[in-house]
């Protein structure tokens, strides 16, 4: 090495950053608000109302339940979790998330159904890496959640898309998928509660999704984090209730309905009375990623029977109660701007889908352009639905405080209403905030 200095000849170094990361971690929904994120103007004064992801444990109105926090506290000052746990977790633990599950399907599922996972979002990376193999592909939805595009691509899994149709209440385009599929599709992701536009499938819809997966020879993966959520009249129904038509692996998370985001404990469970997913070799692919990656903390682990057996149901309606609230206001809001529409309102946590029409605005091209000059003029941020793989659409949480909602609502139109007006008068420039930007 010195020689080489001296001889001032240059050392080809052999090593570089995989740009397959770069590249997947620009389509997930970090990667984009990031992109929106850069262009706040710091000078504003004002404070900034975070419309784009949707974090609620921040905000007073859904401070989680009492007791959760004293479970995690009583594990960590026994000393007895200090330890390492078992690969697929603390007995105790996914036994209990097993009962949990066990109450809202016929399939009475055991602990070794269980596996317990860094938050929904390691589960989503288990279950994709587990079934991923060469030439395979996956079913993602549109829109769709964007950890799945990105796992999908970082395990070299082929994704094919079916679209949620918004006229029909964002119900699965069944044909499509039928349309689409072919001898290589493994396996289709189903978001219920989706997240995205707040929908609630029903009963017949999802038994009509299994009968469409066996006909298709695939297995279903249910992600689940948003279960119990519901607060419109649709009474949320879980997949595993139709595990007997074809095989389900369900993702579930403390995450969002305990509204504790950052403690990291989810799961996943196969419901699979048939047994096919273990015939397959799956299950035994799940064990075998657990065993080379880490595992929840084990505090958080221990603190589950407690969580789970003792959170008071006044906890739960008080979120569903602050929600129905805030989704009032969103709702309301929005159709107060002519360039915005919802199809649909939202019946589950915690956003909404809302169309873009930006063609009734002056210089805002599309979704990505209308969220950047939101964010630079009025200190609000949004998340433009091509994060998504929706153009011309936005993705709004209404997870936050009622205040603030009323602000970044009032924020988003005061600036549509200055792009409507300058396409009316043709100017380009005025007195009014932002217009020389
Ligand atoms: C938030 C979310 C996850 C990830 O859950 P975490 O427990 O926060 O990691 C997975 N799927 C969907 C649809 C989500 O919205």
């Amino acid at each position: 090495m010195t020689v080489l200095m001296q001889n001032k000849t240059k050392t080809e170094w052999t090593f570089r950053g995989n740009g397959g990361l770069v590249a997947a971690s620009a389509i997930t929904v970090r990667g984009v608000l990031s992109r929106v994120m850069e262009s706040l103007d710091g000078d504003d004064g004002r404070v900034v109302v975070p419309l784009g992801q949707g974090d609620p444990s921040t905000f007073l109105c859904f401070r989680m339940a009492r007791i959760a926090e004293d479970a995690v506290v009583d594990a960590v000052r026994s000393a007895e979790f200090n330890c390492y746990t078992p690969t697929v977790g603390l007995k105790i633990s996914i036994g209990d998330i097993a009962d949990h599950l066990s109450h809202d399907h016929p399939h009475k599922l055991s602990p070794d159904d269980v596996y317990l996972t860094i938050g929904g979002t390691q589960a989503i990376e288990v279950v994709v890496t587990a079934v991923a193999r060469p030439g395979a592909n996956i079913f993602l939805s549109r829109p769709g959640y964007p950890c799945y595009v990105a796992r999908a691509a970082l395990c070299g899994l082929k994704v094919r898309y079916f679209d949620l149709l918004p006229n029909e209440g964002w119900e699965v385009d069944l044909e499509r998928v039928e349309d689409v599929a072919d001898a290589n599709t493994i396996a289709m992701v189903i978001i219920n509660l989706g997240n995205l536009c707040g929908i609630v499938f029903n009963y017949q819809h999802l038994k009509e999704i299994t009968e469409t997966a066996r006909k298709l020879g695939i297995m279903v993966i249910a992600d689940e984090v948003y279960n119990h959520l519901a607060f419109g009249d649709m009474p949320f129904v879980p997949m595993g209730v139709f595990a007997s038509i074809a095989p389900v692996l369900t993702e579930g998370s403390l995450s969002k309905r305990w509204i504790v985001l950052g403690w990291r404990l989810g799961w996943v469970a196969t419901i699979d009375p048939n047994g096919f997913l273990k015939d397959a070799g799956v299950v035994e692919s799940i064990v075998g990623f657990l065993n080379v990656s880490p595992d929840p903390a084990t505090f958080v682990q221990a603190a589950i029977p407690r969580i789970l057996e003792k959170t008071d149901e006044e906890f739960f309606s008080k979120v569903l109660r602050t929600l129905r609230e805030a989704v009032d206001i969103c709702h309301d809001k929005i159709r107060e701007v002519p360039c915005l529409a919802c199809p649909k309102r939202p019946e589950g946590p915690m956003f909404a889908m809302v169309k873009l029409n930006s063609s009734l605005l002056e210089d805002v091209e599309d979704d990505l352009d209308f969220s950047v000059k939101l964010a630079r003029e009025e200190s609000v941020v949004v998340l433009p639905g091509i994060a998504l793989g929706t153009k011309s659409w936005l993705r709004i949480t209404f997870a936050d405080e009622p205040s603030s909602l009323e602000d970044g609502h009032q924020r988003m139109k005061a600036f549509c209403q200055r792009q409507v007006k300058k396409r009316h008068t043709g100017s380009t420039c005025s007195s009014e905030r932002g217009c020389n930007l």
